[in-house]
């Protein structure tokens, strides 16, 4: 039987680079194709909680890097549409224990990376061809190859799910909300705090990022609604008619989001699969288990590349025991954060007033309570909720022996 150490994984984002990072550590080769035609900037405010995320972010020798970029969020506002502050949100309840923007992050991983891993930017997977011993792989622009498994960790919108296990709608839960980001000027002198302003079915949103700009993220109730995903005029279409007539500065907003460099819109929606891995093709991150907002979506990301290459190396690249073995352990721990994202849907956008009556009494009663405790119970208990195995490093990665697929 064959045997190489050359693992294709498809998405840089946050998934994909970790995964390389473990990789390359246990000896295999790994390389990246990024659909972008380099690494993808901006973005929104990720964030990772408690101590599984944590110790495989210590253990990578990047939480200190995390750390120096972090968003440092001070606070959020709750404010009313005429801008009247209604209560006061500790910065504990958004920001987890460390917080910081998805770009900056994919950037840390990159560097983490570059030296042991290949990139191939602008690309994007055309065909898999499962054979004894490999995949064949055909790229959009690069020559066609050979590697000994492909991973997917492309997103909600996965390339390689589409590829090797079916149709995007076969396996996307619509939790029934739109989401859309872009930054903007602080015009608002933000100062590391945030501004929240919900009406019945939209909330939005702006955040503080450092640099005199800010983030805007708006939420609204759009079940089963249809767009092109190249169409960002339609896209923003859409998000100017779902705010038309709210108040606050939306109109403002509404002005920026048409000038926006990095405009992001999308579905918050969540990805159910029976099965992560066919034969030699296995998915991770947000492409095997999206959660949406508030499922520890990043934190997961982290801790699956960790699973994923420590299960490899340590069936000695058998992958279908690894591939079994990683399932095994992490289903139980994503699932937890699918459930919790779905719990948190309303206060995306709360569906009455009465909802957001409710949802405000809690955000008043909060600088009353033990709020890092309070966070502890309802969602970093959810993240810290899997015992990791110990994966023992290979000494040498170039090691003949190390790192070798079956
Ligand atoms: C609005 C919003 C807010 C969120 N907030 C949080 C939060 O506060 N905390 C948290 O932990 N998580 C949060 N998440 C979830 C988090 O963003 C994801 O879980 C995390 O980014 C997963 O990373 P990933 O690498 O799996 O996927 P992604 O970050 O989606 O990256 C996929 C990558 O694959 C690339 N790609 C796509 N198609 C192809 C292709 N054909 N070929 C090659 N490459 C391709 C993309 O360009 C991208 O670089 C949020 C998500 C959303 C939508």
């Amino acid at each position: 039987m064959e045997t190489n150490r050359d693992i294709l994984i498809s998405g840089a984002s946050v998934a994909g680079p970790a995964l390389a990072w473990w990789l390359s550590r246990h000896g295999f080769r790994p390389t990246v194709v990024e659909r972008a035609p380099q690494l993808r900037g901006g973005g929104y405010a990720v964030d990772f909680r408690g101590a599984a995320h944590l110790s495989v972010l210590a253990k990578m020798g990047i939480l200190d890097a995390i750390t120096a970029r972090q968003t440092r969020l001070s606070a959020t506002t709750i404010v009313d549409q005429q801008g009247r502050a209604v209560a006061r949100m500790p910065a504990h309840v958004f920001a987890g224990d460390v917080e910081i923007l998805r770009g900056d992050l994919a950037h840390i991983l990159y560097e983490a990376t570059q030296d042991t891993t290949e990139y191939l930017f602008g690309d994007s997977i055309s065909m898999l061809g499962e054979r004894p011993g490999g995949v064949d792989v055909s790229f959009e622009h690069a020559p066609p190859r050979t590697f000994s498994l492909v991973i997917g960790a492309d997103g909600l919108h996965s390339n390689v799910r589409r590829l090797s296990f079916g149709e995007h709608d076969r396996f996307i839960e619509d939790l029934g909300l739109c989401v859309s980001i872009f930054s903007m000027p602080d015009s608002a002198g933000l100062d590391h705090a945030g501004l929240l302003c919900s009406v019945p079915g939209r909330t939005a949103g702006v955040f503080a990022a450092g640099d005199d700009r800010a983030i805007a993220q708006l939420f609204f109730a759009a079940p089963g609604v249809s767009y092109d995903h190249r169409d960002t005029a339609r896209q923003q279409q859409i998000v100017a008619e779902a705010f038309e007539g709210m108040g606050w500065r939306v109109r403002e907003l509404m002005a920026a989001m048409a000038q926006a460099p990095d405009f992001y819109f999308d579905t918050v929606s969540q990805v159910q699969l029976d099965r992560w891995s066919a034969g030699r093709v296995a998915l991770t991150g947000d492409a095997a288990w999206a959660a949406g907002p508030g499922g520890n979506g990043t934190g997961s990301a982290v801790v699956g590349a960790y699973v994923l290459a420590g299960e490899l190396a340590a069936a000695r690249g058998d992958h279908q025991t690894a591939f079994a073995r990683y399932e095994r352990l992490l289903r139980p721990y994503v699932a937890k954060g699918q459930k919790q994202a779905r719990g948190g849907k309303d206060f995306l956008a709360p569906p009455t007033a009465k909802k957001i009556a409710q949802i405000e009494r809690f955000y008043k009663m909060l600088p009353y309570l033990p709020v890092k405790h309070l966070m502890k119970y309802l969602t970093t208990r959810t993240a810290s909720g899997i015992r990791l195995p110990g994966y023992s490093l290979r000494e040498r990665p170039g090691d003949a022996n190390a790192g070798a697929v079956a």
